[in-house]
């Protein structure tokens, strides 16, 4: 399945919540949600079914997915993997989408949107234990050490970057150990991660 290249913010209007997709506009007025609280299309604003059980899983299921960038396949995926560990299979689905480096970056301010942090990341901007990776959807372990790498903190575009982000509170599993380091100090617990989701419903809409 293709990644959507559409307007971005049509999918937090067909969400009806944010998914933060646009970086510091996201946290403005300009926001489309703010402006424009009903789904997009001609029919959006009449919209007003009352959601089936199938439906309000698949929805939940679709901000999941959208919030973190990632597609049907890899959604899937992490679902499976979260179902083989031990605990709470939805709290170890988000954990995963958590721990992904693209997340960790974002997390951490150093992008203003995961889409962002996706593309710093390909782009080779991180390393991971003192190793450049460059795949967003490597998946940090409590105890690596995350930074922006050597010759890529003189950019402006980084500097511009951490600047405009430093006001936004850094999760307590992260720990930043200097400007432009950090270490994955702990796993994610459930209130640590900020999204407005019952994940059982995903768990449900996946055990058909
Ligand atoms: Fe979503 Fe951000 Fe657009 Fe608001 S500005 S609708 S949060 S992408």
């Amino acid at each position: 399945m293709a990644r959507y290249t559409g307007a971005v913010c049509r999918l937090c209007r067909r969400e009806g919540q944010k998914l933060f997709l646009k970086g510091e506009r996201c946290y403005t007025g300009k926001c489309a949600v703010a402006r424009r609280a009903y789904a997009p299309g001609q029919h959006g604003q009449a919209r007003n079914r009352k959601a089936s059980e199938y439906g309000k899983q698949l929805r939940t299921k679709q901000y999941a997915r959208r919030y973190y960038g990632v597609l049907e396949g890899q959604f899937r995926h992490y679902f499976e993997m979260a179902t083989k560990m031990t605990g709470v299979t939805g709290e170890n689905l988000l954990r995963l989408l958590e721990s992904r480096l693209d997340n960790v970056v974002y997390r951490l301010g150093y992008a203003s949107s995961r889409a962002e942090a996706r593309q710093l990341v390909t782009q080779g901007h991180f390393t991971v234990n003192g190793r450049k990776v460059n795949i967003p959807s490597y998946l940090t372990k409590v105890g690596e050490a995350i930074a922006v790498k050597e010759n890529s903190r003189a950019l402006d575009k980084m500097k511009a970057i951490a600047e405009a982000n430093s006001s936004r509170p850094v999760p307590k599993w992260l720990e930043k150990t200097a400007e432009w380091e950090a270490k994955i100090a702990a796993v994610p617990a459930r209130e640590d991660i900020d999204l407005p989701i019952e994940e059982t419903l995903i768990v449900e809409l996946y055990s058909k």
